[in-house]
């Protein structure tokens, strides 16, 4: 029997504001500030202290929800989810449960099926705990991070592969970054996947029984965990035997799961609306006012580049996915001559920098060539004033010393040789020298035509202009 994977996925993504939920702690990166410099009695739990809801943060989560097209709540609530956990000193986290900051929203995602429509179900605000460290002989309790504003956004169980899983995870991660509110680095985990995971007969329309896989950090073990989840329940129920519905682990050095509990159901929390902080209530102006402050947001942004500089579907994917790469490209485009063409510039952008920055180290590395810099070396490539090759060679060296393609043409003197006299002489020095090769082209042996081009090209330095060397060669060699 063939099983389908039914893949359901909950985000928490930190709202990176300046102070924490409740209190006015700053909120700082936990992988860098020393342990426990940013705590009060608030955010430390302690009793009496009493919570005050961060406007900031509520307009955060009003953006995403908004991007995700969601119906806000004029009215939400706070809840206590209580449990107990060393990183979490008040014993219960506040929350968002029966009534929700939004609703009903849709992602749309692409992959290798075509644009999927993701529906989510639900958008809500709650805070961070802190991080426990675990050494030799206890645990490290740091609480920098507890109280920090999180947003929990759930899907509905839309997801049918690995593949979608990403995808989602991808794009959710792309309009975070592009909302302003959430960095996106996954290494410091600003956003973390929990991922529910079912299996069922293909063609079933029931829900099977599903585990919940917790705090995923990557979206490799994202990956991982999905697929190595819908391998084991696929077998067992091959095997004609049922799943449990559990919490599990991933396991990095084993890449396997692992079973935490069985699963909890909501009333084991005893969820109870916060009592020391009143219902929010949103005013439908706030809304609009967030709403018309919305920026371009990825997709739209792509089929901009579609219409506007004419690009492919994957190009204007590759453009948009991460911000900075967007906002590059059009920096650059604008100072790109108007007879050159944008789809030149994308392959300059998405081939050979691309190749320079995931080599120094990612995104950060795209300031060290202004964008107009990088308009104008594809000005020279395009206007034949030296060759693609050449042009690899100044790219390098811009992205090393921050010099413009022009200086640096100009200074080691590369501008390419198109002179077509100067060509056929070197062309005949060659042909002249090389008979045995000369002659074993004119015998049929098409493929010395190469070898013939790169001696012209040596004696040329690499500076001539390769259409032209060429030409010139099948004109020469014909007679
Ligand atoms: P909780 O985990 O708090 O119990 P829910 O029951 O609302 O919350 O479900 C959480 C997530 O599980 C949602 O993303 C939902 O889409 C997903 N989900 C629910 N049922 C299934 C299922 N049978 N298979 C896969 N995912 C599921
Ligand atoms: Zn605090
Ligand atoms: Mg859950």
């Amino acid at each position: 029997m063939e099983f389908e994977p039914v893949i359901g996925l909950e985000v928490h993504a930190e709202l990176q504001t300046e102070s924490k939920m409740f209190c006015a702690c700053p909120v700082v990166d936990s992988t860098q500030a020393a342990p426990n410099t940013t705590v009060c009695p608030v955010c430390a739990g302690m009793p009496g202290a009493l919570p005050v809801l961060n406007q900031k943060a509520v307009a955060y989560g009003l953006r995403v929800a908004l991007a995700l097209e969601c119906e806000v709540n004029r009215i939400s609530i706070f809840a206590r989810k209580n449990y107990f956990y060393p990183d979490l000193p008040k014993g219960y986290q506040i929350s968002q449960y029966e009534l929700p900051l939004a609703e009903h929203g849709h992602l749309l995602i692409q992959t290798s099926e075509g644009e999927e429509r993701i529906r989510i179900r639900r958008v809500h605000l709650e805070e961070d705990t802190g991080k426990l460290t675990h050494v030799e002989g206890g645990s490290l309790l740091d609480l920098n991070r507890a109280g920090v504003p999180l947003l929990e956004i759930v899907s509905e169980p839309d997801l049918r592969s690995v593949e979608a899983a990403r995808a989602y995870g991808e794009a959710l991660r792309a309009i975070l970054r592009y909302l302003e509110v959430n960095s996106g680095d996954m290494e410091k985990g600003v956003i973390r996947f929990e991922a529910n995971v079912s299996v069922r007969p293909k063609g079933s329309r029931e829900l099977g029984t599903r585990v919940e896989i917790k705090n995923l950090n990557s979206f490799r073990a994202l990956e991982r965990a999905v697929s190595f989840e819908i391998e084991r329940q696929s077998r067992i129920l091959a095997a004609g035997g049922v799943i449990e519905q559990e919490t599990l682990g991933w396991d990095e050095a084993r890449q396997a799961t692992y079973s935490q509990r069985s699963k909890e159901d909501a009333h084991d929390y005893r969820y109870f609306p916060e009592p020391d902080l009143p219902p929010l209530v949103i005013a439908d102006e706030w809304v609009e006012q967030v709403r018309a402050a919305l920026p371009e947001l990825p997709r739209q942004k792509s089929s901009r580049f579609m219409q506007q500089y004419g690009l492919s579907a994957y190009d204007a994917a590759l453009l948009t996915a991460e911000k900075e790469v967007a906002l590059y490209f059009e920096a650059a485009v604008q100072a790109l001559p108007a007879s050159v063409s944008p789809k030149m510039l994308v392959n300059w952008l998405t081939g050979d920098m691309f190749a320079l920055l995931n080599q120094s180290g990612g995104l950060s590395g795209l300031g060290r060539i202004p964008p107009a810099n990088l308009a104008g070396l594809v000005k020279l490539v395009a206007e034949d004033e030296i060759n693609a090759a050449t042009g690899k060679e100044v790219l390098a060296e811009m992205f090393a010393g921050g010099q413009s393609a022009e200086e640096i043409v100009q200074r080691r003197g590369l501008r390419q040789v198109s002179d077509s006299a100067l060509i056929a002489a070197l062309v005949r020095q060659v042909l002249e020298e090389c008979p045995a090769e000369v002659a074993a082209y004119r015998s049929g042996k098409e493929t010395v035509m190469n070898w013939l081009f790169g001696q012209v090209m040596r004696r040329a330095a690499g500076k001539a202009n390769p259409q032209v060397v060429r030409r010139e060669l099948e004109r020469q060699l014909k007679v």
